[in-house]
């Protein structure tokens, strides 16, 4: 079973339809759930792809516009109702945290959980979320306000040892972590044994980069050079990429190039403006450029290779 997924709670731009929520995303990584910007309505989507709201720690705002962080106080408001303990981390511009505070102040003073604030950078290149296994960095974007993206990167994994080796050669336990790190074994005969020939290679570390609003910008592909999964903004078709640009906005064939550049495998687009029904369109658009490329829609889940 899968341990590192993306759900896609709301894949459209500031104005709702009745096609797409605002911008919504949750990583779910191990037993831990992510979520990514916090358009209106995020938990009653969490509750439509059962998602728990316990497992949900952090949340991080790449944002100050509504459709990216007006889903916050609701969201907040029903963690308490549902009397959920622990903390959740808002990741959020320093404006962002001053208004939520005052809304929650408002609406909803005593949560049943602590509210924690971590106050991030406009210019992004931040180390915003670590533990063991995983790392989560911010990234700067284009648009019209101050916007960061977020790349999760798993740390490197150890290597698989192979038992039947390690018993050949009489590898006590004590050793056997540093071998799963690398280091090769010396048997009592002083015999070196390389660490090939005790372990197998390690399982790729996967990445998921999360690009919200942007316009067009080669630094972006920089920023996510060698990502495995990159999510893009495609608010228009590349019919509108004068509009485009003009609204800090990407269309469906920049996405692709950004993904091209960047060497990614795969890339997942959302973000689309009111003017669209069918999501076909963007596929088709970004596979001239990109062959594999996926239109987010609401309640998909993909699971990170
Ligand atoms: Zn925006």
């Amino acid at each position: 079973m899968a341990y590192f997924k993306v759900h896609f709670l709301g894949c459209g731009s500031a104005c709702p339809t009745l096609f797409h929520q605002p911008s919504c995303q949750v990583v779910e990584y191990r037993d831990r759930l992510y979520m990514v910007d916090c358009g209106e309505g995020a938990q009653t989507q969490m509750r439509r792809m059962r998602l728990k709201f316990s497992r949900l720690g952090h949340i991080f705002i790449s944002h100050l516009h509504g459709d990216h962080f007006l889903g916050l106080p609701g969201l907040l408001s029903t963690l308490s109702l549902l009397q959920v303990s622990g903390s959740v981390t808002i990741h959020i511009f320093k404006e962002g945290a001053e208004l939520i505070k005052t809304i929650m102040s408002a609406v909803c003073r005593d949560t049943s959980f602590e509210i924690k604030y971590d106050i991030i950078s406009p210019e992004g290149g931040e180390t915003v979320y670590e533990d063991n296994n995983l790392i989560i960095t911010t990234f700067p974007l284009y648009h019209r306000v101050p916007c960061v993206g977020y790349l999760f990167r798993e740390k490197p994994k150890s290597r698989h040892l192979n038992s039947q080796m390690l018993d050949f050669y009489k590898v006590p336990v004590k050793d056997r972590p540093l071998i799963r790190e690398g280091a090769d074994f010396i048997t009592e005969d002083g015999l070196t044994v390389a660490n090939e020939r005790l372990t197998r290679p390690a399982d790729p570390a996967l990445s998921y980069a999360y690009c919200s609003d942007t316009a067009y910008n080669p630094r972006v592909a920089v920023s996510v050079k060698g990502v495995d999964t990159l999510y893009h903004e495609a608010t228009y078709l590349a019919e509108y990429e004068t509009k485009a640009s003009a609204r800090g906005h990407s269309t469906a064939r920049q996405a692709a190039m950004t993904a091209a550049a960047a060497g990614a495998r795969r890339l997942v687009m959302g973000h689309y403006s009111k003017r669209y029904e069918d999501t076909g369109a963007f596929e088709a658009e970004a596979s001239e450029i990109f062959p594999n490329s996926i239109a987010a829609t609401e309640g998909m889940t993909i699971e990170m290779i």
